[in-house]
């Protein structure tokens, strides 16, 4: 896995991004498929002015995303940002192993093997699962940091 960040956070340095975006990826995925991801991280200081939301995920490769850009507003405290990296490393598993796949030139989404054209956010599934999880990954990484 290699993992690339660009910007730079209030909260949590270069090293231990790096660090806890490895530790979510193997928590998630087999290690087989993480040795094959790219991941860049971009701490973005206006993120959230612009687009109202902490992080956001692309994949760069429609039928076989294993390149990945996260970007995560910059002035989030701590557990934000550990929060906000777990949230987004659940979709970029979620891409890897084909569960969700979004249209780019349409608003459909592909989860598993239902097409969904639009529902509110906080009811798609995906997101069910990110909210459901990230959490956790979080508590497992300061766990294992100590
Ligand atoms: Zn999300």
């Amino acid at each position: 896995m290699i993992i690339w960040v660009t910007g730079r956070s209030n909260s949590i340095n270069k090293k231990e991004t790096k660090e806890c975006v490895s530790f979510f990826a193997h928590e998630l995925m087999s290690n087989r498929l993480c040795s094959n991801l790219y991941i860049e991280v971009i701490y973005n200081k206006r993120l959230y002015e612009k687009d109202k939301c902490v992080g956001v995920v692309d994949s760069l490769d429609y039928y076989r995303p294993r390149d990945f850009i996260i970007e995560i507003d910059s002035n989030l405290n701590y557990e934000s940002t550990l929060r906000a990296l777990a949230h987004e490393m659940i979709h970029v598993k979620q891409y890897a192993r084909g569960e969700l796949r979004d249209y780019a030139k349409s608003k459909k989404i592909r989860w598993k093997d239902e097409i969904i054209e639009s529902r509110a956010y906080w009811s798609m599934p995906w997101e069910k699962e990110a909210y459901g999880k990230e959490k956790k990954l979080v508590k497992n990484y300061l766990k294992f940091k100590l």
